[in-house]
């Protein structure tokens, strides 16, 4: 018996005329992330996407894993496919979800139809396959309105699918049709998450990482190669500047009050990111900030560091969730166990005991006289290192 995966692409239904673009590039993203599997062919009809191996050492398992963390998809069904033809319909829903049905208590069929040519409508399946699995299976019950199993038939062009419930895929937008975003990652526990969240959006990845060493070691570098990599696997290979902030950090610690030391370093983040931001055509910032859980994390705060972002909108997708809300989430997506390692980032190397948790642009840029502001940003950009993350 054949298998295939189908795939329901929830939200790109609703794009009316740009459907074909969503869709296309929903394919192109499964062809980059499955190709080392074997030849697949991919067909696309009535908001279904065909997802058909066509050599013998395709494992659907993995693709089927893989499915699970592409956006733009929002349920997935591993099916039979059989001959239109209730001689192999019924003993295929029978043997097909064998482990399913003997495990279920109650079940229903549900039928579509979408060859009209084929002789049974959609009622008449669900009779026909009905009585079969209830011969078979005499443990069973029919319940129409909450059946803990719901075998599907669906008769479509080519072949008849069987499947049973239909797995929830990750959802959001395919990762490519909302254009691309620069994700401001440290090794800590929000920012991978805001970059999945983004992502999710439709939105391509481009990292950029501050490192200040010898304050910040190899090993927090690699941490964050180590959570773009899982990142990765839901977002696509994912392009990472690494940031040199040695020198720029040194700066403000000789030349700037204590007490605004973050903010001055975070406007220096923003800087440098708009600046690579724009070379690469991303179209915004992303951080994992969220109102009120640091001192460089209030209204006033944030109003402080995006002021010397030109022309860029940023992006909190975290704004107004709770740490809890993050950390389950970052448990889910894979990233938690190695954002929680103990390795120290540049925005801890410096700490103020007691930094401005109210503080006013005046007030930063008057700090900002005593810095040479362009020179320090083209230092860190012409030794800015740049390499490409992909987690396949
Ligand atoms: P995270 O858990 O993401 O590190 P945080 O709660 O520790 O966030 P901050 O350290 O104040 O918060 O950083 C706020 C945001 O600034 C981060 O979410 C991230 O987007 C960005 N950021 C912080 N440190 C770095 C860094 N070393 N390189 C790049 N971006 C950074
Ligand atoms: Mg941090």
């Amino acid at each position: 018996m054949k298998e295939i995966i189908l795939l329901k692409n929830g939200e790109l239904a609703l794009k009316g005329l740009n459907r074909h673009t969503f869709e296309n590039q929903l394919v192109k993203n499964m062809k980059f992330r499955l190709h080392d599997l074997g030849k697949i062919r991919y067909t696309n009809s009535q908001s279904t996407i065909i997802v058909e191996p066509i050599d013998e050492r395709v494992d659907l398992d993995e693709a089927f894993r893989r499915i699970l963390k592409i956006f733009g998809i929002a349920g997935i069904s591993r099916c039979a496919a059989v001959e239109k033809d209730m001689n192999e319909i019924l003993p295929a829903a029978c043997d097909y979800l064998r482990d399913e049905l003997i495990m279920a208590k109650t079940f229903k069929v549900e039928a579509k139809r979408s060859d009209k040519k084929f002789p049974f409508n959609s009622p008449q399946i669900c009779m026909e396959v009905g009585g079969a699995i209830l011969e078979k299976y005499p443990h069973l019950t029919v319940d129409v309105h909450n059946p803990e199993l719901i075998v599907n038939v669906e008769i479509r062009d080519k072949f008849a699918y069987i499947h049973g419930n239909q797995v929830k895929g990750a959802g959001g937008m395919p990762v490519g049709t909302a254009g691309q975003a620069a994700i401001l990652i440290s090794g800590g526990i929000d920012s991978p998450v805001a970059a999945w969240m983004m992502a999710r959006r439709g939105l391509k990845l481009v990292g950029i990482h501050f490192a200040s060493p010898p304050y910040t070691s190899v090993r927090a570098e690699m941490k964050v190669h180590s959570l773009l990599k899982q990142v990765s696997k839901y977002s696509g290979e994912i392009p990472l500047y690494v940031v040199p902030f040695t020198h720029i950090q040194e700066e403000i610690k000789d030349k700037c009050p204590e007490d605004l030391f973050t903010l001055v370093m975070r406007r220096f983040m923003m800087r440098c990111s708009e600046a690579i931001a724009k070379k690469n055509g991303c179209g915004a910032l992303i951080t994992g900030e969220s109102v009120g859980q640091v001192a460089s994390q209030t209204m006033q705060a944030m109003n402080c560091t995006e002021a010397v972002v030109e022309s860029l909108p940023i992006f909190r997708p975290l704004v107004g969730m709770d740490k809890d809300e993050v950390i389950e989430r970052a448990r889910k997506i894979g990233t938690f166990e190695t954002s929680i390692q103990p390795y120290e980032d540049c925005c801890t190397v410096f700490t103020p005991k007691h930094p401005r948790t109210k503080p006013q642009i005046w007030q930063l840029e008057e700090a900002e006289k005593a810095l040479d502001i362009n020179a320090l940003v083209e230092e860190a950009l012409a030794e800015t290192k740049f390499l490409t993350i992909t987690g396949e």
